[in-house]
Order: structure tokens, then sequence, then C-alpha cells
């Protein structure tokens, strides 16, 4: 099963994506962790992404799709994969089809986490990532990963002005994509404005979980 997960920034699509690693065993592919990790490790492609990273806009198309077609020939999505973050734009979803329909996959879903703009510059002003494990809380859990006891920091894109800057670049570049797959039959909206596992369980409904 091949799924997209389609949401601004801070909808959820993280959360309800390593939700769906645990109990269904699917590929989680989110092309903002490959970047980050890149950029880390001060690779071609994240010395080239870093900028964009830092103001909040998207990474260009060509990079994006380049690292996605490596990234789909790997053995570990053989049994599918839970697309996070990717497809951003109407050029990537477009070559994602092709990547898809050359490597004889269907996709079945596009899942849209809708969460109201304001909810989310507060959700994501306060959001904080381990540096070691990735694990996502809120600013008020401490400063210690209650899963690892790594270190929890706060990425350098969730300050307030870049967290408007990317939820505008979500509706001038992503938002056409709710129609793309409305247009394939593959839509299916969800709250994502409730309790995690709440919003799971509409997440596995829609799957037919
Ligand atoms: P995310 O962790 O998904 O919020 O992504 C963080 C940042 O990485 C975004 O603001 C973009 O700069 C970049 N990025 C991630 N995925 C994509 C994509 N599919 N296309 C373009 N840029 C991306």
């Amino acid at each position: 099963m091949n799924i997209v997960l389609l949401g601004a920034p801070g909808a959820g699509k993280g959360t309800q994506a390593a939700k769906l690693v645990e109990s269904r065993g699917l590929a989680h592919i989110s092309t903002g962790d490959i970047l980050r990790e890149a950029v880390k490790n001060q690779t071609e492609l994240g010395v080239k992404a870093k900028g964009y990273m830092d103001a909040g806009e998207l990474v260009p198309d060509d990079l994006i799709v380049d690292l996605m077609k490596e990234r789909m020939e790997q053995p570990d999505t053989s049994e599918g994969v839970i697309l996070d973050g990717f497809p951003r734009t109407t050029t990537q979803a477009v070559a994602l089809d092709s990547m898809l329909s050359e490597l004889e996959r269907p996709l079945n879903a596009a899942l849209l986490i809708d969460v109201d703009a304001e909810v989310i510059v507060a959700r994501l002003t306060s959001r904080r990532m381990c540096r070691a494990c990735g694990h996502i809380c809120s600013v008020s859990d401490g400063q210690t990963c209650p899963k690892c006891a790594g270190e929890m920091y706060q990425r350098d894109d969730d300050n307030e002005e870049t967290v408007r800057n990317r939820l505008d670049v979500f509706d001038k570049s992503t938002a056409p994509l709710i129609d793309y797959y409305q247009g394939q039959d593959l839509l299916v909206r969800i709250d994502g404005d409730r309790d995690p596992g709440v919003v799971f369980a509409d997440v596995e409904a829609a799957l037919g979980f």
C-alpha cells in the first residue's frame, strides 16, 4: 500500500506516519528528514538545500525528484511507503505518478490532514525535536527526549516568521495537490485538529484497516 500524506507543515503528518509505521510496517519516507540529515552531514544536496529550508521555501523540484527516485528504488519500499512531505508541488506529483508506474506500484490514497493555520502557528512555534532520534514533543515537555533521553531542540524553521512563510508556500504550491488527488479519486480529508490517537483512528478507517 502506497500512501501520500498531505497537509500544511505542522498538521501532524510525521506523527501519523510514525503510527502507521508502527501498526502496518510500511516504509516512512520524509523528504524533510532526508534533507535535514543531508544538511547535518554537509553533503552536496544539504549545502544546496539549506538556504531554502532556513527561509521556509521549497527546495527546487529537480533536487527533490532525484532524491526520491533514488529512495523509491531502495528494497524497503517494496511492501509500500508512506510519503510524508512529498509531493509538495504538481511537478513532484506528476513525477511520483511516473516513478510508481515504472515500478508497477499503485498509489492507494492521498490523506489530507486538515488543520487551521493559527493552530499550526501555535503548534510549530512550541514544537521541539530530539536531536538523536527525531521524536517530536512540545516545549512544555522539557528539554530531554522521553524516548531516548536525547537533547530536544527547536528546528531552525520553526520560528514564527518562517512558519508563516511555510504556510504561504503551502497555500500557493502544495494546496493545488488537493484538487490533483481529488481528480484521481484518491483524496480523503481528515480533521487533524484533534488528539493524535483520534486522528489515527480516522486514518486507519480511511485506509480500510
Ligand atoms: P518538513 O520537515 O516536511 O516540514 O520540510 C522542511 C523543509 O524541507 C521544507 O520547508 C522545505 O524547505 C524542504 N522540503 C521538504 N520536503 C520538500 C519537498 N517535497 N519539496 C521541496 N522542499 C521540501
